[in-house]
């Protein structure tokens, strides 16, 4: 009886703990289900944030045509600044002799010698990199650009013999000056402010070609800056050399900006600030400027001007600063917002956080990090994944690229780089989700953007902005887009996703005709080439465009 009892009592606690283990292991599981669930949450939360149906992309494409057409008639018209260049003439393949250029963007510079010898052809350029010592990027105008000139000297005298004759023979100079310059003429802009580090104070307000000029002419270098460029500048008119038909740049790379040929009459808030070789309509502004005494002839005047504007069919290459765009239509989450709360340029360059390889790694960053906030999905402390920017977009890419079964490179990179170890596949598989949604929304606006420059100058196949006629009476013309910068070049899902974007906007029909070109080193061998269309050697027979 006694042992019949004890039985009985161990038969219950067994059963008793059994219950009590299998409740704990179901609790897990039913609060890991949880946790999973809410992570998906965040996922779906975040597709639907990055939504980009065609009917959105056609939104944020006629958004960018109405700013673009807002900036073109006021300054401060739009966030778009379409700044004017005074670029009126892209070399055509027919320029000759050696060029040079100089790019000034960040802590490196970069100069070039370009053997052209016409009928499109050019000799594999000479190029040497050298980086700015520090100390000079905040002293003063006078030692950054006595540094600048001595390099060049340098790279110079290896051309010819080093003899005086040769440094006495005058060269002409593309300089790419990547920092926010108010453009006077072709050759010639005031700095506005400094960016990427650098900060010289003397140097702000000051015309930028005159510096490096008089710097030369310290050095005893015979150079002329025939031509002072922005990089997407450059990219057009190496793409112009190449293939005619290309009527604007892109460049998707760290940032991303745009540029393309307006015609002069569209350009309305410039009126008779006029291209240096628009000769006659020049004088036409001038006059303008000097007999008019009353208001009728200011008026008749203005429209002769305008008149010749369209008969003339001028046109002038217009930077359109694009990293700044902004549409009410731009799908914006939370990462967004926050990402640009943290920026040191808040509700600057809107458009560029969500397209541009500097942020697609910090939004995938933001996101992985409030998942594992929400259902700790990668453990306990996360000091790595806390930090901005630890995650660079090349990384990103990585993982999103990872084809291997197991995502091996999903591991390593979440291993090394952010310091979490043994990640479940699941979740390598929900990162790699992370990584497509930001990337695809990328390239997707992206290519709205290209189009809505398409739109602007009638070349998308609608008849344009104001057009009301019906695709079909439209003859597409063959139009080129000149595009570089290494998010579009190496990032193959990135370029993919904007190619399918493009066709997704633009039909299958009127995409034949748009082609996209890689055009690498616009920054150098560019600036270079406009030198070469704008020294005073070649003038007299260049073709207005
Ligand atoms: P920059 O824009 O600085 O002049 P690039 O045009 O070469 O220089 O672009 C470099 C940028 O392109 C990098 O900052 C990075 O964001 C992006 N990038 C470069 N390589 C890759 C890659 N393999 N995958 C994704 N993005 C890349
Ligand atoms: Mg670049």
């Amino acid at each position: 009886m006694g042992r019949g009892l004890v039985v009985v009592g161990v038969a219950v606690t067994v059963a008793v703990t059994a219950c009590a283990v299998a409740a704990v292991v179901v609790g897990k599981r039913v609060k890991s289900r949880r946790k999973w669930r809410r992570v998906v949450g965040v996922l779906a939360e975040l597709e639907q944030g990055c939504e980009t149906t065609v009917g959105r992309l056609k939104q944020v494409v006629d958004a960018m045509a109405v700013e673009m057409h807002a900036g073109l008639a006021s300054e401060g018209g739009s966030k778009l600044k379409m700044l004017l260049t005074f670029v009126d003439t892209l070399p055509n393949g027919s320029e000759k002799g050696i060029y040079y250029a100089l790019h000034l963007g960040g802590t490196n510079f970069r100069v070039l010698r370009v053997q052209l010898g016409g009928q499109r052809s050019i000799l594999e350029p000479d190029v040497e990199r050298q980086p700015i010592p520090q100390h000079l990027m905040t002293s003063t105008s006078e030692e950054l650009f006595d540094f600048i000139a001595s390099s060049l000297k340098e790279f110079v005298e290896k051309e010819g013999d080093g003899s005086d004759t040769s440094l006495m023979r005058r060269r002409d100079l593309g300089f790419t000056f990547s920092f926010p310059v108010k453009q006077t003429s072709v050759s010639t802009g005031i700095l506005i402010k400094w960016t990427k580090g650098f900060g010289i104070e003397d140097m702000v307000g000051r015309e930028v070609s005159e510096c490096l000029e008089q710097a030369m002419a310290r050095k005893g270098l015979n150079m002329l800056v025939a031509a002072l460029v922005n990089d997407t500048v450059g990219t057009l008119a190496l793409g112009h050399y190449h293939d005619p038909d290309t009527i604007a740049a892109v460049i998707i790379g760290t940032g991303t900006n745009a540029c393309y040929l307006e015609r002069t009459d569209a350009i309305i808030k410039c009126q008779g600030l006029l291209t240096t070789s628009g000769g006659m309509v020049s004088f036409l502004y001038v006059s303008r400027q000097t007999s008019s005494d009353s208001l009728s002839d200011e008026l008749i005047y203005f429209v002769i001007y305008l008149l010749t504007l369209t008969y003339l069919h001028l046109h002038q290459v217009v930077n359109m600063e694009w990293g700044n765009f902004w549409s009410s239509h731009l799908p914006r989450t939370s990462y967004d917002i926050e990402l640009d709360a943290d920026s040191p340029n808040p509700n600057d360059q809107g458009f560029e956080k969500m397209i541009s390889g500097m942020y697609l790694g910090d939004i995938v960053r933001r996101v992985i990090l409030r998942m594992s906030h929400e259902a700790d999905i990668f453990g306990d402390a996360l000091p790595k994944l806390s930090m901005p920017f630890i995650l660079r977009t090349p990384l990103m890419a990585e993982m999103h690229e990872d084809d291997s079964p197991e995502l091996t490179e999903v591991a390593r990179i979440l291993k090394d780089t952010l310091e979490i170890p043994d990640v479940p596949l699941k979740v390598r598989k929900l990162v790699v989700k992370v990584c497509d949604v930001v990337t695809r929304r990328a390239a997707r606006l992206a290519a709205a953007g290209i189009v809505g420059i398409l739109k602007k100058i009638g070349r998308d196949g609608s008849g344009g902005i104001t057009g009301g006629r019906s695709r079909s009476d439209i003859k597409m013309k063959r139009t080129v887009v000149a595009i570089e910068g290494g998010l579009y070049t190496s990032y193959t899902m990135f370029r993919e996703y904007l190619h399918e974007a493009m066709i997704e906007i633009l039909g299958e029909e009127a995409a034949q005709h748009v082609i996209l070109k890689v055009t690498e080193d616009g920054s150098g061998v560019g600036a270079a080439l406009l030198a070469a269309t704008h020294s005073s050697d070649h003038v007299d027979n260049v073709q207005l465009l």
